[in-house]
């Protein structure tokens, strides 16, 4: 069997470090976790308490992980965000906060006449990282940099239920440019796209921090409005289209997609679908093409 030297030195050699951490939030012992490139040195921290050398947020947190931990008895895991600069007295390691899955195991006997978990502490920042940048490439279209149709679509079904369930009122517009068509054909391609960029820069800097600005295919955008009637989203969308116009037509091209034309609704109690309310945006967008473009309309004026 091993001896005592080998295990001790085959648990300092442990590549993730390994927390014996306390009922009442003392770091009992550290294991492990010593490449600086990952970790910091937390020898320090050994026999101090979590309110000791952590801000009052993160150290509840790690009690309320541990107290669940112990009446569960299961192991649990848990992803955190931390910086050296958190945490009193560290030395060394990585510079930027870095991302932790946390493998929290009961023990099955008391440390220093307490309950205690085993707290194995894995730097995850680099595959956070790219879990981050895929969700970005899956939700954000490339062109006109707003959240693409999947995007919308999970968020309108994400209002819709807080609409039946809470009452909270939620609009859409939906908007398409005019005569995009003739512009592609007499500049090319590249030209519509630079006014589809355009146009998505303008949506970033105009809609609410709250509200969603989606490309829904095409030439074809869309504003989802929580909190919002249809009066304040025909405001909302009114200012988007004169902030469109106004740009369209100071941009060094020849006067043909000058403008939007746009549709809105709000969700109605006997919607049970997301659709109906996109089609009621729809009807008020052909609405709109047909009473001769270049503005927002509304199926239901309330
Ligand atoms: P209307 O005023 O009735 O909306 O007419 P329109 O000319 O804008 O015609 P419509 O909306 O039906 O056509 C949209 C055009 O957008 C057709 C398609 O060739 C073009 N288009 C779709 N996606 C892109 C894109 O990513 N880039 C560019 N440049 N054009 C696109
Ligand atoms: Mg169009």
């Amino acid at each position: 069997m091993f001896s005592l030297m080998q295990m001790q030195a085959m648990l300092a050699a442990l590549p993730d470090p390994v927390f014996i951490l306390t009922r009442s939030g003392k770091y009992a012992y550290i294991f492990g976790g010593t490449d600086q490139r990952y970790y910091h040195n937390g020898a320090c921290l050994i026999g101090r308490f979590f309110s000791e050398v952590l801000v009052a947020e993160k150290a509840d947190w790690f009690m309320q992980q541990i107290a669940q931990v112990l009446q569960s008895g299961k192991m649990m895991i848990v992803e955190y965000q931390l910086a050296g600069a958190d945490v009193l007295g560290l030395e060394d390691g990585p510079d930027d906060a870095i991302w932790f899955e946390g493998r929290v195991q009961p023990l099955g006997f008391q440390i220093d006449g307490e309950d205690a978990v085993l707290w194995v502490a894995s730097n995850i920042s680099a595959r956070h990282m790219l879990q981050q940048r895929l969700q970005h490439l899956s939700e954000v279209d490339e062109l006109s940099h707003l959240y693409n149709r999947r995007k919308l679509r999970s968020q309108l079904n994400r209002q819709l239920s807080l609409f039946h369930r809470h009452h909270t009122r939620c609009s859409l517009l939906v908007f398409d440019l005019d005569f995009f068509k003739q512009l592609n054909d007499a500049c090319g391609h590249p030209t519509g796209d630079s006014v589809i960029e355009t146009v998505g820069r303008i949506c970033l800097q105009t809609v609410r921090e709250e509200d969603l600005a989606a490309r829904y295919g095409g030439d074809e955008f869309a504003v989802l409005m929580p909190h919002t009637d249809t009066q304040q989203a025909w405001c909302l969308a009114d200012r988007l289209r004169r902030k469109i116009q106004q740009v369209l037509l100071q941009m060094d091209l020849p006067q043909i997609c000058t403008s939007i034309s746009g549709g809105i609704s709000e969700f109605l109690p006997l919607d049970d679908k997301v659709e109906a309310l996109v089609q009621r945006a729809d009807r008020g967008l052909y609405m709109a093409k047909n009473l001769g473009r270049n503005r927002i309309c509304c199926e239901h004026p309330d």
